[in-house]
């Protein structure tokens, strides 16, 4: 009972310091909020807190939190501080104020994730008391994971810790996630000359050129869906998707610029380079001539997909643990830049995916009382 009395205290604290992150930059806040929080708690446990200055406008900064001896190995839980943008019209609470009714909690990060933070606080501190910590256990709350993932790519390229174990708690039922999807998404932009309908040789229609690149993409998606097929995820091929295509502007002009916006979600046996290779070798080849007034850009650097080795005992220990079996899932998440520091690495959390990004967030109790569990035993097997 007491503990679940901390937890809920705890979460109430972390919901109420808001930390969006958006592109918007009128959306974009500070995470300083939450660690200032999390900093207080771990001090109070004897944690030895490390900040890594990420972003300096507004300031976020990653926080490592340390408990037990500073020796190699260890297990590592990993969470981000931020959240998406909210539609305050949509929620029937304040999402910066922790609600709750006989099954759910509720509140802007529940599970998405500020939620894990307090799982994972609220485990350690009922274990610390009685056992002995031989390994050390780290905390880690990174920055920007729904806009750039930039907090868990400095993390990952300066890390000094070797941890045996990472577990992200993204919210995925308590099921361990073993492999996803990484993204990659660009801009396709076809310059020709504009001029008027009645003659049209005078001019070159960007339209036209675009036709034949669309047609070439959806023969490549095609392709991509029968010949990388991985029945491991639940959409078993990386998808493509033309999302926008924008051109022209009055039937009787010729079009002179064209745009188009699509993205790739590569399976972990197709490479972003490969399918970038792909991608590019089919818009040359449709757009054939015309090829120069073709240009190609990535919107954001590509998120490489991951999968952590089948064998790997990790994996046998949170199904053991959960009693659920391992997954794939479609979309992607810090562990494309954190499991480079060279551990096997199992994304588990509670809560639903599906209620993530949306409005009433919420967390299920019903499942509290198994991530707490979860996370008592897999500290003890890693740490103690
Ligand atoms: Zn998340």
């Amino acid at each position: 009972m007491e503990h679940i009395n901390y937890f809920k205290d705890l979460l109430g604290k972390l919901i109420s310091s808001p930390s969006v992150s958006s592109e918007d930059p009128t959306l974009d806040r500070s995470n300083q909020g939450i660690l200032e929080i999390l900093e207080n708690e771990a001090k109070a446990m004897n944690g030895v807190c490390l900040r890594q200055k990420v972003i300096s406008d507004p300031p976020k900064d990653n926080l490592l939190i340390r408990f037990g001896p500073d020796v190699p190995g260890g297990l590592l839980l990993s969470g981000h501080t931020d959240t998406v943008p909210y539609d305050e019209k949509g929620w029937k609470t304040n999402p910066f104020e922790l609600t709750e009714d006989p099954d759910f909690f509720y509140g802007l990060g529940v599970i998405d994730m500020k939620g894990f933070f307090a799982h994972a606080l609220t485990a350690y501190r009922e274990i610390m008391e009685t056992s002995k910590m031989l390994r050390p256990l780290y905390l880690l709350a990174t920055v920007d994971e729904e806009t750039t993932m930039a907090g868990a790519k400095s993390f990952a390229a300066e890390a000094s810790i070797r941890p045996d174990a990472i577990i992200i708690g993204e919210p995925t039922s308590l099921t361990p996630i073993f492999k996803h999807k990484g993204y990659m998404a660009y801009r396709i932009t076809v310059n020709g000359k504009s001029c008027h309908s009645s003659n049209p040789d005078e001019g070159i229609n960007a339209i036209s050129i675009m036709n034949r690149i669309i047609t070439g993409i959806e023969t490549m998606a095609e392709h991509m869906k029968t010949s990388f097929r991985d029945d491991g995820f639940p959409v078993n091929y990386p998808t493509l998707n033309i999302g926008s295509v924008h051109g022209g502007d009055a039937p009787n002009r010729i079009c002179g610029s064209c745009l188009l916006e699509l993205d790739i979600r590569p399976t972990p046996a197709t490479s972003p380079q490969m399918l970038d290779e792909l991608l590019k070798k089919t818009v040359r080849e449709a757009a054939g001539s015309s090829f120069e007034r073709v240009q190609i850009s990535e919107l954001y650097p590509p998120i490489p997909p991951f999968e952590t080795d089948p064998s790997s005992d990790l994996i046998s220990i949170c199904e053991k643990i959960t009693g659920k079996r391992r997954a794939a899932v479609n979309y992607s998440t810090e562990a494309s830049f954190l499991s480079t520091i060279g551990a096997p690495l199992v994304v588990l959390g509670a809560g639903d995916i599906a209620d993530a990004h949306q409005i009433n967030e919420k967390l299920p109790k019903r499942e509290i009382e198994g991530i707490n569990r979860f996370l008592r035993e897999i500290i003890a097997a890693c740490c103690m």
